[in-house]
């Protein structure tokens, strides 16, 4: 059994409960991050606490935790539970008030709700996917317009997610305005030649933090990156299309709506700029 972390303390999974007024239950009105563990030390840590605060700032929620406790309380779930590849999820909502309102909470008298638990996945940075490679369908963005702020508001990308299965497919990419936005849970790339083209920051996606670190590294390795939108067509027509994420790292696309990308089959830049961004995390993991 695990033990997770709810507001202060350290408890076995099945004895940590949160009230039916948490508005993250009710309204979605939380936030969360997945940081990536490999040989027992997280990945960009830093990364992710910097957006977290970013999103609780944007939508005006006090954070429970100083950012050097929430580093400790990863590092001790990570002790606690013995992992050495897998995940930390995080979640902190504006709390539970007494009754169920529009209006929010007064931040005084109602305390954010902050939860933290493990999931270890042994082989995490060795998934059979990163060889195969996955297919994608496109398929309509119909989420809210502040992508940019990484709430649990996530049932457009399950339902996204979802479409793709039922076409046996792994996953879908999210298309607004004849525009790749980003994936179900990834942000999208395509590959031409030398040069990375992924959609630019704004409020349409999230401003991945593995995206951040593989368009630094890409750059480094003296390729060319460019920050624009593309469609399906152009992103059928690559020589190689790849997904980041903190849990999925660097992750080969070789099929979007049952068009072959390139060969068909994960191609070198992909294989390159993962081997990169893992060698060069792994190295910087705290
Ligand atoms: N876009 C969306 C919609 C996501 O859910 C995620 C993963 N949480 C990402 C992009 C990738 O972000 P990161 O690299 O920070 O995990």
């Amino acid at each position: 059994m695990r033990t997770v972390y709810l507001n202060g303390d350290y408890l076995p999974e099945n004895e940590a409960k949160v009230s039916i007024f948490d508005r993250g239950f009710l309204m979605a009105d939380g936030i969360y991050e997945v940081t990536s563990v490999l040989d027992g030390k997280l990945i960009d840590f830093d990364g992710h606490a910097k957006r977290l605060q970013r999103s609780m700032d944007e939508l005006d929620m006090r954070s429970p935790i100083a950012m050097d406790d929430l580093l400790e309380v990863h590092r001790e779930l990570v002790r606690k539970n013995e992992i050495d590849e897998g995940m930390i999820y995080l979640q902190i909502t504006r709390g539970a008030p007494d009754d169920r309102d529009f209006v929010f909470p007064d931040p005084d008298t109602t305390e954010p709700t902050i939860v933290l638990f493990t999931q270890n996945k042994p082989g995490l940075a060795n998934s059979p996917m990163a060889k195969k490679g996955m297919k994608v369908i496109s398929i309509e963005d119909q989420r809210w317009a502040r992508r940019d702020i990484k709430t649990v508001q996530l049932l457009y990308p399950s339902m996204a997610k979802m479409a793709a299965k039922a076409q046996g497919k792994d996953d879908a990419w999210m298309v607004e305005d004849g525009a790749v936005t980003e994936g179900s849970s990834n942000n999208a790339y395509i590959v031409k030649g030398n040069t990375i083209i992924t959609r630019h920051l704004g409020n349409e996606i999230l401003h991945g933090i593995t995206r951040a670190a593989v368009l630094r590294f890409a750059k480094e390795a003296q390729m060319k990156v460019e920050e624009r939108s593309f469609t399906i067509a152009e992103a059928q027509d690559a020589d190689e299309a790849f997904v980041t994420s903190a849990s999925t790292f660097v992750m080969p696309v070789v099929e979007i709506d049952d068009v072959a990308v390139g060969e068909g089959a994960p191609g070198p830049v992909v294989a390159r700029l993962r081997e990169i961004y893992l060698d060069e995390m792994r190295k910087a993991a705290i």
